[in-house]
C-alpha cells in the first residue's frame, strides 16, 4: 500500500485532520501542513493512537501550545500530536509527601501553564509565580525547563507522569530521576502526560504581587503582543545574554522580508504579519553568523526548529 493510501486509512480509522496547516498550532504562525494531525483528549485514545502509528510506521512529531516551536514552510511529513487536548482540571494530591510546609498540585500535561499558576495563586501556594506570562502547555514547560533568569519549573517537580513510547507503558518518575538542565530536560523515548509539582503554602497576597511584578517585568521588555516563539536563542554560559550580545552586534530591528529582530527585545524574532519560516531561518543563520564574526560565539537556539 502506498504511503498516502496508508494515510488515508489512518485517518479514516481514528477520524483525524489531514493537511492541517501547521501555522494554526504555533505562535509564530509560520508553517506548512502536517499530513495526519491528531489531537487526543485522554491517554488511552493517546496510547491507541501511538500504537497505530508505530505499525504503521508512521514518524510522529510532539506539539504542545507549539510556543517554542517553529515548522518548516513544507509542513512535517507523517503525524503531528498535539498534547493541548490531554487534560483535566488540576487538583491538589492527597499524598503522604504532602507536610505543612508542601503541598502537591497534580496537572495533565496538556494543562495551560498559566491555567496551573493560577490555580496555585487562587489556593495560596506558592512556586510558580514566576511563569507569569509563559505561554504554552505544562507538558512543554517541563520537556523546554521553562524559566527567567532567577527561576525554572524543574524547582518545584516532584514527579513526572510519562509513556514509554517504545512500550507504551506508563510511569512515575520521581524528580532525583529526571535530567533537568538549563532549557531543557535529557527525556528519551517518553512523553509526558502529568506532572507532581511541590509547592509552598504562603501568603496569597505575596504570591500575587510576585506573579504582578514578574508579569510587569515580562509585559514591559518583551514584544509579547507579536506573533514569535519566545527567546530564539539560548543564552551563553559564561557570556552576556543573547539579547544583549545580537543588540551590540547591531542588529535590532533587522528585518528579513516578513521576520524581524524585535526592536524591543533582541533576542525575539517576530512575525509581523506575512513571515514564512524560510525569513526566520535565514534571520536565525544571519544573527548566528553576525554574533560569531564579532565575539566568537556560537549562539545554539532555544527553539526548536521541525519538519521537512
Ligand atoms: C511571547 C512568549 C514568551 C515566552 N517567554 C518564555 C519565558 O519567559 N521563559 C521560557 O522558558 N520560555 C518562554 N517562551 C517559550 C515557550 O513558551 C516555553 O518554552 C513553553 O514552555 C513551551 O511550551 P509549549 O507547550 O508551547 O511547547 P511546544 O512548543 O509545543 O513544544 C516544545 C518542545 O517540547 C516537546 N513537547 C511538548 N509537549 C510535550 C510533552 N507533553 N511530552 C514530551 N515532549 C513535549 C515538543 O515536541 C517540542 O520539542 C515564550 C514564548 C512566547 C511566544
Amino acid at each position: 500500500m502506498t504511503t498516502d493510501k496508508k494515510y488515508k486509512n489512518f485517518q479514516a480509522t481514528l477520524g483525524l485532520l489531514s493537511q492541517e496547516p501547521l501555522s494554526k498550532y504555533t505562535s509564530f504562525r509560520v508553517g506548512g501542513p502536517a499530513d495526519l494531525l491528531a489531537a487526543p483528549r485522554d491517554r488511552q485514545t493517546l496510547i491507541a493512537i501511538l500504537k497505530l502509528a508505530k505499525q504503521e510506521g508512521f514518524p510522529v512529531t510532539i506539539l504542545g501550545g507549539g510556543t517554542n516551536t517553529l515548522v518548516s514552510d513544507k509542513g512535517i511529513k507523517g503525524l503531528v500530536i498535539v498534547l493541548k487536548e490531554l487534560k483535566s482540571f488540576p487538583c491538589i494530591l492527597d499524598t503522604e509527601s504532602n507536610t505543612q510546609d508542601r503541598k502537591t498540585l497534580h496537572a495533565d500535561a496538556g494543562e495551560r501553564l498559566s491555567t496551573v499558576c493560577q490555580f496555585a495563586m487562587d489556593r495560596g501556594l506558592a512556586g510558580l509565580e514566576f511563569a507569569a506570562g509563559i505561554p504554552g502547555t505544562l507538558g512543554g514547560a517541563l520537556i523546554m525547563n521553562a524559566g527567567t533568569a532567577a527561576w525554572e519549573i524543574s524547582q518545584v517537580v516532584a514527579a513526572l507522569e510519562v509513556i514509554n513510547t517504545k512500550t507504551f507503558t506508563f510511569k512515575t518518575i520521581k524528580r532525583k530521576d529526571l535530567a533537568f538542565s538549563y532549557r531543557q530536560l535529557s527525556a528519551v523515548d517518553i512523553l509526558i502526560v502529568g506532572a507532581h509539582l511541590s509547592l509552598t503554602p504562603a501568603d496569597p497576597a505575596g504570591i500575587k504581587k510576585r506573579f504582578d511584578q514578574a508579569l510587569k517585568a515580562k509585559t514591559t521588555t518583551q514584544p509579547i503582543s507579536l506573533a514569535s516563539a519566545g527567546c530564539f536563542f539560548k543564552n551563553p554560559s559564561s557570556h552576556a545574554p543573547a539579547g544583549k550580545l545580537i543588540e551590540d552586534a547591531g542588529l535590532k530591528g533587522k528585518k528579513i522580508n516578513g521576520a524581524q529582530i524585535s526592536k524591543r527585545h533582541a533576542n525575539f524574532i517576530v512575525n509581523t504579519g506575512n513571515a514564512r519560516c524560510e525569513d526566520i531561518i535565514a534571520l536565525k543563520n544571519l544573527v548566528q553568523k553576525t554574533v560569531f564574526e564579532k565575539y566568537h560565539i556560537k549562539l545554539e537556539t532555544e527553539v526548536k526548529v521541525t519538519g521537512e
